[in-house]
């Protein structure tokens, strides 16, 4: 039951990994949080493979024991194919520190979202599903609350801090009118799944691996999940992926895989499960990652491109952030933009270092084996940015090596002020 006039310390809204973790840290914090989610876990959802950066803040959440006895395949390395088929030596995380934090997860998100979901519960959050946040009240420029239908009634719930971890659906920026796409990377995705498809032996068997198309229109994603299964992914533009391509994205996908050596022999013999997945639109920020009452936290603030798998890790960081930033403004009794949004700068330079390195991916005249074979002393620059070492300066100094083909496009530097409505 939900108190329609009770006042809460925080309202998150989205039960995925960003407002999962924002939920815990507050609750930890020992304050009074109520997460609101949409669906009916366990539900599907894309992005099943995970950056180890994301260790400190498993650590923190008490998710690392919960993690090391599922059974999601441990991560130890991404390797990469070129476009004529020529694999990588996989990029192992150990090899440069062979600690337990640089290794990860490949996680099925049906399963992994239940989990941390229910660990904010654990930690004293309350967490209601099938419940729809129809938008989020202010009192003049101040949010104060949210709208939302629970049991099929509309009902007013106040709280001092509203988080939006709407994830894709961007709640709040969408109101606010605060979104906009990365014109650079229009892409779209479909996926599947496929029993008995190829393991590799040993430390790469757990790799999540990255086939670039023979043509360079696209490129796949492999990545190992548990009980013998396989997520693949093809992502391109739409204008090649989805127009012309008939209903039936599954045919897409199998006719796509048919022409690449490099994935075809990987599930040759295996079977498709399931339905095919089509998504598009998926990269994009929003201008301010806080106003007076309010904060943006994961895909809700911006999702880059899937290339990296640095989406749960952003989601995880940003989450872990604001829920501090809010604890402290809570403290001070000053909910203003300027004070929750504090992060934003930090979070940001580091989402633009990802953002680079994802330029450089998808630039058909680059490669990453040319650039280290010329330039070795950034090869340990690159591991880093694989693993998620990004909040830092020094990682960053690979790019001035580049040249100006990775610089940002105008439209993404002109937006630095991050904090106001
Ligand atoms: C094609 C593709 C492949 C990807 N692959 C990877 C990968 O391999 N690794 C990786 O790390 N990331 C990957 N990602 C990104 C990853 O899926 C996201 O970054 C991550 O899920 C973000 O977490 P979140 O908590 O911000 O949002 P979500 O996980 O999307 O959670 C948002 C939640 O909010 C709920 N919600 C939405 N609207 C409302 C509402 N109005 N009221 C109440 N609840 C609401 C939803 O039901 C949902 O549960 C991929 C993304 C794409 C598009």
């Amino acid at each position: 039951m939900i108190m329609a006039n009770s006042e809460y310390d925080c309202i998150v809204v989205g039960g995925g990994p960003a407002g999962a973790t924002a939920a815990t840290i507050l609750a930890q914090h020992g304050r009074k949080v109520l997460v609101l989610e949409r669906g009916a876990f366990p539900r599907h959802h894309v992005g099943e493979s995970l950056m180890p950066q994301t260790h400190a803040t498993f650590e923190r959440l008490g998710m690392l024991e919960k993690l090391k006895a599922s059974n999601f395949p441990v991560k130890e390395s991404v390797q990469f194919v070129t476009p004529s088929g020529k694999e990588s030596q996989p990029f192992f995380f150990t090899d440069r520190d062979p600690a337990e934090h640089s290794k990860t997860w490949q996680v099925k998100r049906d399963v992994f979202d239940r989990m941390m979901l229910d660990n904010a519960a654990d930690h004293g959050a309350e967490v209601r599903y099938n419940v729809r946040v129809k938008k989020v009240l202010f009192a003049g420029d101040r949010a104060i609350g949210v709208q939302a239908v629970i049991d099929g009634e509309t009902q007013d719930i106040i709280a001092k801090v509203v988080v939006d971890a709407t994830g894709q659906t961007a709640l709040l920026s969408r109101q606010l009118d605060l979104r906009y796409p990365d014109d650079k990377l229009k892409n779209a995705a479909i996926y599947s799944y496929f029993k008995g498809a190829h393991r590799d032996e040993g430390r790469n068997a757990g790799a999540t691996i990255i086939i670039h198309m023979p043509d360079r229109k696209g490129w796949f994603w492999y990545i190992p999940l548990p009980d013998d299964m396989t997520s693949v992914g093809v992502v391109a533009p739409p204008s090649y992926l989805c127009s012309g391509r008939g209903d039936d994205p599954a045919a897409t996908l199998e006719e796509e895989i048919e022409q690449c050596d490099a994935i075809r022999k990987r599930v040759e013999g295996a079977t498709r499960v399931g339905n095919a997945f089509v998504t598009s639109d998926f990269s994009y920020r929003s201008r301010k990652v806080a106003g007076n009452g309010w904060v943006l936290v994961g895909d809700a603030f911006g999702f880059l491109d899937p290339v990296y798998s640095s989406g749960v890790f952003l989601a995880l960081v940003s989450g872990e952030w604001a829920a501090d930033a809010i604890h402290d403004a809570l403290d001070a009794d000053d909910v203003s933009a300027d004070r929750l949004g504090r992060f934003g700068p930090r979070f940001m330079a580091g989402m633009q270092l990802l953002r680079q390195l994802v330029y450089a991916f998808y630039d058909t005249e680059f490669s990453f084996a040319a650039f280290l074979k010329s330039h070795p002393e950034y090869s340990d620059h690159l591991v880093r940015m694989l693993i998620g070492d990004v909040f830092n300066d020094e990682v960053g100094k690979m790019f001035d090596a580049m040249g100006d083909w990775v610089d940002l496009p105008q439209s993404i530097l002109a937006e630095q002020d991050l904090v106001g409505s």
